[in-house]
């Protein structure tokens, strides 16, 4: 095996508030695998929040050794060895097995949805994030919104109501919330829970700290619309105690690893009757057609990463009508690298 690998700063469009911070760009590590011939390559987004950086990424990477991986690829056994390398480290173990699963996909001749037995036909509509911002900018993202069917809206600080009736001023679509476990008083949430399924909302994301199941479950009892773990879930182990606090989880391919472990926590969420959203980080179009090849697994999907950003060093993916179009392409079908970004 062959392993390169480039940093690069993936810059936002706009700066990007949640509740608890902002930043304006984000830290990748972008990875290519050159294996018998067929390069295959993958990415770690590293926000900041999760702990990761240029520095363990290139720590870690040293600490694989690459002759113990062989085709055909066993993600099990794989995923278990590099957590034994290090704990944690979730996007930088994500961007090879991304790379290893668009390694096998040009060996096998198969896409990458195929081999997961993703149905393109069901991808869900992806939603188009709008950050905690001032009234006057949140109106601005809008416009740049019009080709999304489903807006996602991050709130959790003081003026809820007032940043959703902006958006219902403007635009009907259904909307996602993503609270980012800014709600503290229980109480206070289920009158705007109810307040916001009147507005349109049709799911919620991480309403109080992952760190609070009795006050998130509580809410769950009580809640006519989806509540979802997000920042209380990160893999594949931690689904078993979010049941029944919970109407689903987000799954993202830079808490699990990768795509093997994030296909195996759509499925275990499924079979415990839990609904699955399928989000992101700031990504390239790389990791977001990593998740794009399983969104037709989960129930809706929140895949604006290469959207968000300005300097996407690929093609953006085929996008039309709200919706990924996944191609028949052997891996990921990532097109547009150019030869010298991995100098
Ligand atoms: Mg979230």
């Amino acid at each position: 095996m062959k392993i390169s690998c480039k940093e690069f700063e993936l810059e936002l469009k706009h700066p990007f508030s949640i509740s608890k911070f902002t930043r304006t760009s984000t830290p990748l590590m972008l990875l290519r695998i050159e294996y018998e011939g067929v390069v295959g390559y993958g990415e770690a987004s590293m926000v900041p929040y999760m702990g990761e950086s240029y520095e363990s990424a290139n720590t870690f990477l040293k600490l694989v050794d690459w002759d113990k991986i062989r085709f055909p690829f066993n993600f099990e056994e794989i995923i278990a060895y590099l957590d034994s390398l290090a704990p944690g480290q979730p996007a930088i173990k994500a961007a090879i097995d991304i790379a290893l699963n668009d390694i096998q996909g040009k060996l096998l001749n198969k896409p990458c949805y195929e081999i997961y037995g993703a149905d393109p036909a069901k991808m869900p509509v992806t939603s188009y994030t709008i950050g905690i911002d001032t009234l006057e900018i949140i109106r601005e993202k809008l416009k740049d919104a019009e080709a999304f069917k489903v807006i996602k809206v991050k709130l959790g600080r003081d003026n809820d109501q007032e940043i959703i009736e902006t958006i219902r001023s403007m635009t009907n679509v259904p909307l996602y919330v993503d609270a980012n476990q800014g709600w503290t008083d229980k109480i206070k949430a289920i009158d705007l829970i109810y307040w916001l399924h009147n507005q349109g909302v049709v799911l919620i994301e991480q309403p109080m700290d992952k760190n609070n199941p009795d006050g998130n479950a509580w809410l769950t009892e009580r809640s006519p619309i989806p509540l979802l773990a997000d920042e209380a879930v990160q893999r594949l182990a931690d689904i078993d105690k979010l049941k029944g606090a919970y109407h689903g989880i987000n799954v993202k391919l830079m808490k699990s690893c990768g795509m093997y472990e994030g296909s195996r926590m759509i499925l275990k969420a499924r079979s415990f009757g839990m609904k699955v959203l399928i989000g992101c980080m700031s990504e390239t179009s790389c990791a977001t057609l990593a998740a794009a090849a399983l969104a037709p697994l989960c129930n809706w999907a929140d895949l604006d990463g290469p959207w968000l950003t300005k300097n996407n060093p690929f093609n953006d993916p085929a996008f039309e009508n709200g919706k990924y179009i996944l191609k028949n392409l052997p891996g990921l079908g990532l097109q547009g690298i150019t030869s010298d970004l991995f100098l």
